[in-house]
Parts: structure tokens; C-alpha cells; sequence
């Protein structure tokens, strides 16, 4: 299997050809600048202690405090980790918020876990690492299986040690000094970018759009583009999709999916592979990595992909996207939603001081409108894909903010 570090790797060397990093710059984006690792005992409901190994890594933080989620997996490893770290240095720089990257994770399946060893071993994490983090050192977030309710007691625990100081972890719930919007706000980024690559390539209101995954950043843009008027004609989950040409009426998919615990079976039935292949003009991969490879990539008849997903193109896939003048938006782009309103959950925390919905939206939007037409223009700057433009875009960012405090 490829290393994930090593993809980050081959990417930092991409921008490098165009770039020509100073020699000393290019070292230091090479490697994280700190990787703690811990060993976490808990005591079980049983009376038995159990240990868990964790880890945070801290890539870089040239341009602001370390910034990204835990993640609770099996399969957590460190290289991972360690990719994860470099990857949110780079979205956050796409987007140009004043944070750098880091990520975090524990080996442990949250499901066979109760709520109390849960909330045990969240517990156990920051007192293992209470202090690399801070609101001004590392601040981290939820990510796969962790939730604003982990986020509330990991708070909980970091202030039962230093006081009062909610701007040290963000995705927290309202109630504890979380931001309006944050649930939204990667699905809400993704279509105010959406927005933007629709007008360049010449589609309006009636472009048809398919959405694979119907979860949080899925199911929430498929609500907000219906309730836009726009024509979304198939969703997805992990059972399978539904499809209907005409369009379908989201919050009637949204009923389906609460009455028979999935969307699969509401209109047309078709596979998860059957709907990147659909005659849309729109795909949203909302869901998994690796959907769209060099084996399905000919058959994709949209002419936009928004990589709401981390991962969901394979490199290989990238390479015949571009020949075939799809226009893709990257990952580290199109999702970069979720960071941007943590930042501002940081910045609310810092002021004391929080901001109604409507401007955390207008806030994100001129976010992710501005930052889609930087990269747009690096793409005609250096004739590259949108991918490898929002990577120079990045590294380059980072590099300043590196140089600068040479
Ligand atoms: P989620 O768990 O809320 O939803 C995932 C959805 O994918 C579910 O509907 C699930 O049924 C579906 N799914 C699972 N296996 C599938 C399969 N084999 N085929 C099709 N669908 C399948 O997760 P989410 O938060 O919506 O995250 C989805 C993707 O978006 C992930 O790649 C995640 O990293 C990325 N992302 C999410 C956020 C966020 O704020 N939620 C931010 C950045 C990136």
C-alpha cells in the first residue's frame, strides 16, 4: 500500500518544480516539526485498564497556531497522521486563515467503546498532551468518529488544568462556545465554490448534480442546493443511490432516509458506481476515497467533480480529468468549509464576543469565493490542474510565512 506521507511527498515536490523553493524551506516542509506519541490507560467499565495508543502530530505553524481534527480509528497509524498534518497546513493556507497544520488520533474502535470509557479516554488524551496544545500552540477539532460532544469534555478537561480558555479546541457544542454554522460548514463552503465553477463553465440553475454520500457534508448540500432551486437528481449512501431525472425532492429523501435508515430505494435504484456514471453536468463525491480511479474515470460524463470527500481521486484519475476538460475542485479547496468556521469559532472564542449565522455565512462565503479565484488564477499562471494550482497556491503560502521568520 502507499505510504500516505509519501503522497504528500510527491505533492510537495510538484510545487517545487514551479516554485524553486529555497533549499532550506523545502527541508523543513519535508518533515512535521513535532510527533508526540502516547499510551493512554483507561479504566474500563469492568474494573480492567485498558491501553490506547495516541498520537499528535504538529506539521507546521509558520503562518499560525497548529490547527486539525482527532481522529478515533482502528486503523490510525502514525504515517497517516502524519499525512493528515501536512495536508491541513495546506488547506488551511489555501484558504489563507492565519493557522497552520496539525492532526491527531487514537487507535482505538469507538463502537466497542461505552460513553463513560469513551469520555475516559478523551479525557486521557489531553492530559497526555495538555501541554503541546493552546489557543495560541495547537488547536485541534473533531474528525472521523469524534463529535462535538468529545470536543466538549476534551474542553472540559483542558480547563479543569488552565481555567477558563474555550479557543483551545473548536467544534465544540453552542452551549460551551461553539460556532453557529460550524455543522454546515463544510457542505455551505462547498456550495458557494460550486457557485463560482458553474459560472465559468457557462451552467446555470438547471445543471443536474449527483451527490455520493448523504451524511453530514452529503446530505447537506444536497438540502441546500434544493432549497436553491437547483436539480439534484441523484444521492447516495452506503446501500446505494436513488435517481430521478426530473430532480429529487430532498427533504422527501431526507424522510425516507429517517423512516428506512437509508436513501437506497426512494426512486430509480442505482449502485454508488452507477452514479459517478450518470449524464449529470455535477458530481459531489461526498462520501469515500478512492471512487474515481483509472478504471471509472472514461465513463464520468460531468463536466464539474467538487471533491466534498478528502481523497476521493485517485492520481491517476486526475491525470485523464484534466486531458478530458473536466473541471475538478480540489479537496483541499471545495471541504475547506469546516476549517475556515472553526477559525471563526477561535476567533469568537478569543473575542468573547459571537456572531449571528448570517455572518458567519457571509464571512465564509467571501472565504471561499475569493480563495476558488485565487487558485483559478494560479491554474492559468502556471497552466496546471485546479489540484496542482491550490497546491502551489499553499506550499507557496507556507513558505513565505517560513522565510519571513528566517
Ligand atoms: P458522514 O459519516 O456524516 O457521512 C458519510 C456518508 O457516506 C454516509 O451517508 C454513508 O452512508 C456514506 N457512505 C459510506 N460508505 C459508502 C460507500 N461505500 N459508498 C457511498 N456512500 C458511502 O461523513 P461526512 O462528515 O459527511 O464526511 C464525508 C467525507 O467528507 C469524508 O471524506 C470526510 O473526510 C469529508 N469531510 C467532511 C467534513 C465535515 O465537516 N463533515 C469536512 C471535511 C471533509
Amino acid at each position: 500500500m502507499e505510504n500516505p506521507f509519501d503522497n504528500y511527498l510527491k505533492t510537495l515536490d510538484i510545487a517545487n518544480e514551479k516554485l524553486k523553493l529555497k533549499a532550506k524551506v523545502l527541508e523543513v516542509l519535508k518533515k512535521p516539526k513535532k510527533v508526540i506519541e502516547i499510551n493512554i490507560p483507561v479504566e474500563m467499565d469492568d474494573g480492567s485498564i485498558k491501553v490506547f495508543t495516541g498520537y499528535r502530530v504538529q506539521f507546521n505553524d509558520a503562518r499560525g497556531p497548529f490547527k486539525g481534527g482527532i481522529r478515533y480509528h482502528p486503523t490510525v497509524h502514525l504515517d497517516e497522521v502524519k499525512a493528515l498534518s501536512a495536508w491541513m497546513a495546506l488547506k488551511c493556507a489555501v484558504v489563507n486563515i492565519p493557522m497552520g497544520g496539525g492532526k491527531g488520533g487514537i487507535i482505538v474502535n469507538p463502537k466497542e467503546l461505552s460513553k463513560s470509557e469513551l469520555q475516559r479516554l478523551s479525557r486521557g488524551y489531553i492530559r497526555a498532551i495538555h501541554e503541546s496544545i493552546g489557543p495560541y500552540k495547537d488547536v485541534p477539532a473533531p474528525d472521523v468518529y469524534t463529535t462535538a460532544e468529545i470536543m466538549g469534555w476534551m474542553l472540559d478537561e483542558y480547563e479543569s488544568i488552565y481555567g477558563r480558555n474555550p479557543a483551545v479546541i473548536t467544534g465544540k457544542p453552542l452551549e460551551v462556545g461553539g460556532s453557529l454554522g460550524r455543522d454546515k460548514a463544510t457542505a455551505q463552503g462547498g456550495y458557494y465554490i460550486l457557485k463560482e465553477a458553474l459560472d465559468l463553465v457557462d451552467l446555470d440553475m438547471n445543471a443536474t448534480i449527483a451527490v455520493q454520500g448523504f451524511g453530514n457534508a452529503g446530505a447537506t448540500i444536497a438540502k441546500l442546493l434544493f432549497e436553491d432551486g437547483f436539480k439534484v437528481v441523484a444521492v447516495s449512501d452506503s446501500k446505494g443511490g436513488c435517481y430521478d431525472e426530473k430532480g429529487l425532492d430532498i427533504p422527501k429523501v431526507f424522510e425516507h432516509k429517517e423512516e428506512k435508515g437509508t436513501v437506497f430505494g426512494y426512486a430509480k435504484k442505482i449502485t454508488n458506481e452507477e452514479l459517478l456514471e450518470l449524464p449529470v453536468d455535477v458530481i459531489i463525491p461526498a462520501a469515500l476515497e478512492n471512487v474515481i480511479t483509472a478504471k471509472n474515470v472514461e465513463k464520468i460524463k460531468a463536466k464539474i467533480i467538487l471533491e466534498l470527500a478528502n481523497g476521493p481521486t485517485t492520481s491517476e484519475a486526475d491525470a485523464v480529468l484534466f486531458k478530458n476538460d473536466v473541471f475538478l475542485i480540489p479537496d483541499i479547496l471545495s471541504n475547506a468549509g469546516g476549517v475556515t468556521v472553526s477559525y471563526f469559532e477561535w476567533v469568537q472564542n478569543l473575542q468573547g464576543y459571537y456572531w449571528k449565522l448570517e455572518e458567519v455565512d457571509a464571512k465564509l462565503k467571501e472565504i471561499m469565493v475569493a480563495s476558488f479565484h485565487q487558485v483559478y488564477e494560479y491554474r492559468k499562471k502556471f497552466h496546471v490542474d485546479m489540484r496542482t494550482a491550490a497546491y502551489i497556491l499553499s506550499i507557496e503560502r507556507i513558505a513565505k510565512a517560513i522565510e519571513k521568520r528566517e
